[in-house]
Order: structure tokens, then sequence, then C-alpha cells
């Protein structure tokens, strides 16, 4: 699909946040052509309005938060991926407080209810970012590296020195249909050693085992288990493609992540953007025929071969 898209509709949610414990309501409304994602703190005087955007990030501390002239809403990543993979490029999101409702940890009741509320196709274009070259960026053991592809792919490779979890890597060619099924119901995940330390801060006060996978020191404390063996890697590809919508395009290329999270998230799309050397922007001419075939460009064999 080479033309932005917006919601046929509203849709509105509510749920607690997960630092806060507060109940929180989220409206998704339609949006014009190169709105982007805009959310609206509609519970400030006046009201704040915050595009989604790496450049508004202000922390990546256990969530990815966007903020600006003192306000801020935090946990955006999983609605993110939700719209960024219902094909949502334009949509505004008005909330009444500073953190998008947790809802059942995962993207998978955000999706659910984009797609009920359907799907409208814009007449502008949408902007691909296609990598011509390498880009890598790392901190300590972390890496991530993005290499030139025909596809949007996401392999991830995680290692937690715990018996539930260990080593787990997936590899995600995106496409909408795959992520809605295996992608959004993964749900977030957490240590109880955490988790306690974290209410001890006046952090996670929302959070309990019907909005995450919480692991003992013997295993998954979920009374229903996992939704899948490797639900963890699952979810942080999930995270990925929530944090890499705020890059604001889509992406063609093949990322592969090492262990990263929020952080090393943010600093891989601030990096990215900032290497023009290193890729091009793709888009229709307006008034093309939006059913035609989009052929991306095969990248140089000699990048294939550095994969
Ligand atoms: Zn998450």
């Amino acid at each position: 699909m080479a033309f932005q898209q917006t919601l046929r509709d509203k849709v509105a949610f509510s749920g607690i946040g997960l630092h806060s414990g507060k109940e929180i309501d989220l409206t998704l409304r339609p949006a014009d052509a190169g709105t982007g994602i805009v959310f609206h703190r509609i519970d400030t005087t006046p009201p704040v309005s915050i595009e989604a955007r790496t450049e508004n990030v202000i922390s990546t501390r256990l969530s990815t938060t966007i903020g600006k002239d003192g306000v801020a809403v935090s946990t955006i990543e999983h609605l993110m991926a939700a719209l960024f993979s219902c094909g949502i490029d334009n949509a505004h999101v008005d909330i009444n407080g500073p953190e998008v409702p947790i809802m059942d940890g995962s993207a998978a009741p955000f999706v659910e209810e984009i797609r009920k509320a359907g799907i409208k196709t814009l007449s502008r274009s949408r902007r691909y970012l296609v990598v011509k070259k390498p880009v890598i960026v790392r901190d300590g053991d972390k890496r991530i590296t993005v290499l030139p592809s025909r596809y949007y792919r996401i392999s991830f490779d995680m290692h937690f020195d715990h018996p539930a979890i260990n080593r787990q890597s997936r590899s995600m060619k995106f496409d909408r249909e795959s992520f809605a099924d295996d992608f959004a119901p993964a749900r977030t995940f957490g240590f109880l050693a955490e988790v306690e330390a974290l209410t001890a801060h006046g952090l996670a006060l929302g959070g309990s085992l019907d909005n995450a996978v919480v692991i003992g020191d013997t295993g998954v404390l979920n009374a229903e288990g996992l939704r899948f063996t490797d639900e963890f890697v699952r979810h942080k590809i999930l995270d990925s493609v929530g944090d890499f919508a705020l890059a604001g395009v889509h992406l063609i290329g093949h990322v592969k992540s090492c262990k990263s999270g929020h952080e090393l998230n943010h600093k891989f799309i601030t990096e990215l953007l900032s290497r023009t050397d290193c890729w091009s922007m793709m888009e229709f001419a307006a008034g093309e025929n939006k059913t035609a075939p989009f052929q991306f460009p095969l990248p140089e064999m000699a990048w294939l071969e550095a994969c």
C-alpha cells in the first residue's frame, strides 16, 4: 500500500496506566494526510499536542515517553506498533492522562479495535526510507544493525540468564496479518523481584498478572501460562515496531537487533535518520494508480553478501 491511510471512524479505549495505576481514557480520531500520529493531552489547560516523532522522545526508561512543554505521554510503544501494523499513518490520539492504558500488556486489543473502526485511504503518497548502506549502533553488548533488504524485516536475539527465557531469537518479515496474529498478542514481561522494586518506588502500580507476564525464581507466575513459547522475544519485536514507527516513515531494510530495548531503539532511529548517506526516501507521485504494484529496488548484491 503506497498511499497514506487513516481511521475510518473514531475508536475509544479505557484502561489503567501501568505505572500510575490510574484509569485513563484514550480516543483515536481520523486525521488528514501529512498529520502523522499526534497525541493530545486533553486533561491539561490548555491542551498540549505532542507529535509521536523521534525528536519528541524525552525518556526511554521502562517505556518510551514523548513530551513537550513539560507535558508527557508514556508507554506509547504498543499503541504505536498497533497503528503502524494496521497501516495507520495519520491519527489524533486524545488522552486524559500521562500514559497510554496498558490493556492486557500487548498490542492485540488496540489492533482489534482499530480493525473494527476501519481504514480509509488518503490521496497523498506514503514515504518509504529505503536503506542503501548498513548503519550500526551499540551500547555495551547491545547492538542494532540495519542492512539493505527488499522488505521490512526485524530479527531479534535476546538473552536473559534465567531459565524461563535463556536465549530466544526470531525473525519477522513485516506483514500486517502475521503481525496481528503472531506478534501483537505477545505481552510485556517483568521479573517479580524487579516489579517489587518498581512498586516500592511508586512505579508499576498498575502492574498485575492481568497485564504482564511475571517471572518468578522458577518460572512464569501467570496461571494461564504463555501465549507463545517464545512470547518474550515476540514482545521485543512488537516493542521495536512501535519504537521504530517514531521515524514517521516506513523502513525498507533488515533490522538486526541484539538485546536492545527502548533506549537503544531510540538511539538507532535518531542515528539512522541523521545518516542521509545511507538511505533514500521514496514515494509515489500524487495521482498515480493506487492499485499499481510497488516494486522496491533490489539492493546491490555486495550489500546482501554483507548480511
Ligand atoms: Zn512492551
